[in-house]
């Protein structure tokens, strides 16, 4: 009966629906252990805002200057005993993940200082930000030196060649958590640990930094509680739930922290000043919501994971793999495929899903892209979003989901439309 409406209101073909479910039969029970970590997730979050005693004076906002944010420095708190570090920097201030992480590498970083990234060259925007893809204002223009140590093949760390890396210039070193836009593994836990540990034998107090970005309560523990220095990422991603409007976070040493707030307000004003302009309510509830949000992000990602593999595409990761982050892959190769895939991701969405998604020269990137995000927030990618750059070998790339009533329905439309362009038969 209701399967009637789904299959009715969305013009969904039977044997799409019939496959689909079948899908979903199968990889329920991989769903559980989703589940069990939520609830770990879910149990520190509640632990952290009961232990600082969260309250409804924590709401007010705050306007100018931002002296004496009871919410704010409550928020910081907050974060600061979820990933057990020393300090933690969370503001609406901070406009998303790239803003965050420059931030913690201008801070930290000073002329004649290396950075170093042993997982291979690091996310697209910050390609610009450390200046390999020459950028005014760039880390390399004010005289910060880079290394980059490339994975080997199989995706597999190259320790001899970050031994051989790691020098008395060597000041931070970046470890990106998440594939991001490309289609490596992406790094679990245990990696990073087995990471950081081989990092400090060879140099004990260089400061490491985690590119946490969609990485955030897909597992038990954060890189923080397995040696990190600093994590860093946006609330327009896995932590804001779908419900912060705005913001990012720096976690970690207090010494560092500090660093991060004179860089991000003024040197001498530090976390002092920020006002929260009454974004504090949501950006708590966001954070109240994220573990159950996350796990829907990753039923979601399973379910289509096991669908477009049994479709006969390489997707990564697969649907059984331990996964490190909410990002879901698809390799349709052909241009036809991806901008299908895009375009029915757009339909499944609750905002503009009558909009067809066009692909784009956006800047910074060296081909068209094609992007679907009908969200709630502009541009949030914890909700259920897809991209594409329109190039070989035609990969698909989404994420989120903020239920998983929903992220099924999604998946559901967007491989109706992939029928009906006739990419997929049965
Ligand atoms: C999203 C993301 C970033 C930052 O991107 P913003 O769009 O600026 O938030 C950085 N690194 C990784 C791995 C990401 O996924």
């Amino acid at each position: 009966m209701n399967n009637n409406f789904i299959v009715e209101k969305f013009g969904i073909n039977k044997a799409v629906y019939n496959f689909f479910i079948d899908c979903e039969n199968s990889v329920k029970d991989k769903f559980q252990e989703i589940d069990e970590i939520a609830n770990i997730n879910q149990s520190k979050v509640l632990w952290a805002m009961q232990k600082n005693k969260l309250s409804e004076i924590h709401f007010q906002s705050t306007t100018g200057y931002g002296y004496n944010d009871l919410g704010r420095d409550v928020l910081e708190d907050i974060y600061k005993d979820i990933f057990k570090t020393e300090d933690a920097l969370v503001r609406g201030q901070i406009i998303s993940g790239t803003h965050a992480l420059t931030t913690a590498l201008f801070a930290n970083l000073k002329y004649g200082d290396e950075l170093l990234s042993p997982i291979g060259a690091p996310y697209d925007t910050l390609l610009g930000v450390i200046g390999i893809r020459k950028t005014k204002g760039s880390l390399i223009e004010h005289g910060i030196l880079y290394k980059q140590v490339d994975l080997l093949e199989g995706d597999k760390l190259d320790f001899d060649g970050i031994k051989a890396a790691i020098t008395s210039k060597t000041k931070m070193i970046t470890i990106q958590r998440s594939k991001g836009y490309s289609f490596r593994k992406s790094f679990t836990i245990n990696e990073i640990k087995e990471l950081i540990e081989f990092i400090r034998n060879i140099k004990k107090d260089v400061i490491i930094m985690v590119d946490n970005c969609y990485g955030e309560f897909v597992e038990e523990i954060e890189p923080t509680e397995v040696g990190a220095d600093l994590a860093v990422g946006s609330l327009i991603k896995n932590l804001g739930g779908g419900i912060a409007p705005a913001g990012g976070y720096i976690v970690g040493k207090k010494e560092l922290i500090e660093n991060c707030s004179y860089r991000l307000t003024a040197p001498g004003l530090g976390k002092e000043v920020g006002p929260s302009l009454g974004i504090t309510h949501e950006i708590m509830q966001g954070l109240f919501l994220a573990p159950g949000v996350v796990s829907a992000s990753l039923k979601t990602a399973i379910l289509a994971a096991f669908i477009f593999e049994k479709l006969g595409f390489q997707v990564n990761p697969t649907f059984s793999e331990k996964r490190g982050d909410i990002v879901q892959s698809v390799k349709f190769g052909t241009p036809e495929g991806v901008i299908s895939f895009c375009r029915g991701i757009q339909n499944g969405a609750p905002v503009d899903s009558f909009l067809v998604a066009e692909e784009w020269e956006m800047p910074g990137y060296d081909c068209p892209v094609i992007m679907a995000s009908g969200s709630f927030v502009s541009g949030s990618s914890i909700e259920l979003s897809a991209d594409a750059p329109i190039k070989e070998p035609y990969i698909a790339y989404f994420q989120g989901g903020l239920n998983y009533n929903h992220g099924r329905l999604g998946i559901l439309i967007a491989l109706n439309k992939l029928w009906i362009d006739e990419i997929i038969r049965f």
